[in-house]
């Protein structure tokens, strides 16, 4: 698609749509299936978002296709389409490997359970009880306790069966025990439903699907498009967005991109009112991300049997959210690619991916940045000779990302990997009772992170603006 200059564009849209994350995909799929004009105008020169791929000759690399609820298949068939859905199929075997324990499991309610009384030695009421509190959380719960204080209710002192339910749900969203217990159970109820998923193709296929759904559906798609500012009236309504020098009209616009960046950036500081400038200051990003990508020569590629599909790792001797943030990493999420689940690859591809602070690597010098990012590969190599000896002899490509590489791609502050802590539901919420109009749907307060909370809040805000509109 050629630059922003050289595109056109209709005088006036129903709604625009900043930014082609899954979530900013979904709410133009949902408008324009409901007869709204829609464009959608997304800064990469491809669509997705942090749902992304990248090519290294015959390499083809998944940033974030390592594992979702069963949500996915009803979301993705009811908003989306059949090709979609039936393209989601189970991970069946996700390990842990830690100092406390190493176990494989289906990650689903039956298995935990077996897990948690068998050889965890709880009593079964405790965790049948667990899982109906952690089932029935909801938005308008008590928002006061932890996730932290959820578990010592009902396993004191068992650091180790915290670290089973809590590791993994750390990894696909970034909460932390200090977070509110409802934006844990909530995620933990929808990947316990039924196990978890990917989507066989890869990433590349399922955007590719959902690019020519939207063409179908006659949205008017714009890559390489950034918008620089939303157009708010003197009502404190939406007018347009502006985007290389022009203004686009419309009523309505939903912003994909980062919250906050949508606040202080698109709309800008002096538009909103003190008290709520206050409210969206005190939203804190969710942390970042490194990942380690591997390709294995075609000719060595690895069984199912010997990694698993997922594997959590680590050498710390407890859970703590500091180490798994920290530079010295100690914990790691193995995702193994293999050419029968992703049969386009021909190959087995490996990422190694850590939760990460965006400072511990913003501001480095060009000669340790390029140290930093040697040691993450040096560090995920061999982190992973331990469950395949000679793995160094088989890779035949590696590279890494760190927070500053999602932040470059995705122009998400701090180079956030989920959106906001929890706190940045009720603001994302509340940008059309301050600005007529507006709307933001992507990664935000945990629950509505990952790529079920992404579509699934997609879908909510688009039927928002439908009203919206319909109101006139
Ligand atoms: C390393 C990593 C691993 C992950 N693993 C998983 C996983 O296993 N399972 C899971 O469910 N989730 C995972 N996630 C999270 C998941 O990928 C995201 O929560 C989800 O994809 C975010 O979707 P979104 O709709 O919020 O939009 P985003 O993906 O954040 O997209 C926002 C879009 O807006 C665009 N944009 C921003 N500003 C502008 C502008 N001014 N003009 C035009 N366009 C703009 C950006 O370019 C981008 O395309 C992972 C994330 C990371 C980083």
């Amino acid at each position: 698609m050629p630059s922003v200059a050289r595109q056109s564009f209709r005088n006036r849209y129903d709604a625009v749509v900043i930014g082609g994350g899954l979530g900013g995909m979904t709410a133009a799929n949902v408008l324009a299936r409901a007869g709204r004009r829609v464009l959608l105008a997304e800064q990469h020169f491809k669509l997705g978002g942090l749902a992304t791929w990248f090519k290294r000759g015959q390499r083809v690399f998944d940033v974030s296709l390592h594992g979702f609820p069963v949500g996915m298949i009803k979301s993705c068939r009811r908003y989306w389409n059949a090709e979609i859905a039936d393209s989601i199929v189970q991970l069946k075997d996700i390990r842990f490997d830690n100092p406390m324990f190493s176990l494989s499991t289906t990650f689903d309610r039956t298995d935990f359970t077996r897990l948690l009384v068998e050889r965890f030695q709880v009593k079964p009421e405790a965790v049948e009880e667990f899982f109906d509190v952690a089932r029935r959380m909801n938005f308008y719960d008590d928002q006061s306790l932890t996730a932290g204080q959820l578990f010592e209710r009902y396993f004191p002192g068992r650091e180790d069966v915290v670290r089973l339910l809590m590791e993994p749900i750390t990894y696909a969203n970034g909460s932390t025990l200090e977070d509110p217990a409802l934006s844990y159970g909530i995620v933990f109820s929808n990947f316990m439903s039924k196990g978890v998923y990917t989507f066989r193709d890869g990433t590349e296929d399922l955007i590719l699907l959902m690019q020519k759904e939207l063409e179908k559906n006659g949205v008017d798609l714009r890559l390489r498009c950034p918008v620089d500012k939303i157009v708010i009236g003197k009502h404190k309504q939406v007018e347009g967005v502006s985007l290389a020098g022009r203004t686009i009209k419309t009523k309505a616009v939903v912003s994909n991109a980062n919250l906050l960046g949508t606040i202080f950036n698109l709309v800008g500081e002096e538009l909103w009112s003190k008290d709520f400038v206050e409210q969206a200051r005190a939203v804190r990003l969710n942390n970042s991300s490194t990942q380690v990508y591997m390709a294995l020569k075609p000719e060595t590629p690895i069984e199912r049997g010997q990694c698993g599909d997922l594997l959590f790792c680590s050498t710390a001797p407890a859970f703590r959210t500091e180490a798994l943030l920290s530079r010295d990493i100690t914990s790691r999420t193995f995702s193994f690619y293999y050419p029968d689940t992703r049969p386009g690859l021909g190959r087995c591809a490996i990422v190694a991916s850590t939760n990460a602070n965006y400072d511990d690597w913003a501001g480095l010098s060009k000669e340790d940045y390029a140290a930093g990012k040697r040691d993450l590969i040096d560090g995920a190599v061999a982190s992973l000779e331990k469950y395949i000896p000679d793995v160094r002899q088989r890779l035949d490509f590696v590279e890494a990302a760190t927070p500053l590489t999602f932040e470059r791609y995705t122009r998400h502050i701090a180079g956030a990997s989920f959106g906001t802590k929890f706190e940045g539901l009720a603001v994302s919420r509340d940008l059309p009772e301050r600005i007529a109009g507006l709307y933001h749907a992507g990664s935000v307060g945990i629950i509505m992170s990952g790529w079920l909370g992404a579509v699934n809040y997609g879908v909510i805000v688009a039927n928002d603006v439908d009203a919206f509109l319909m109101r006139g």
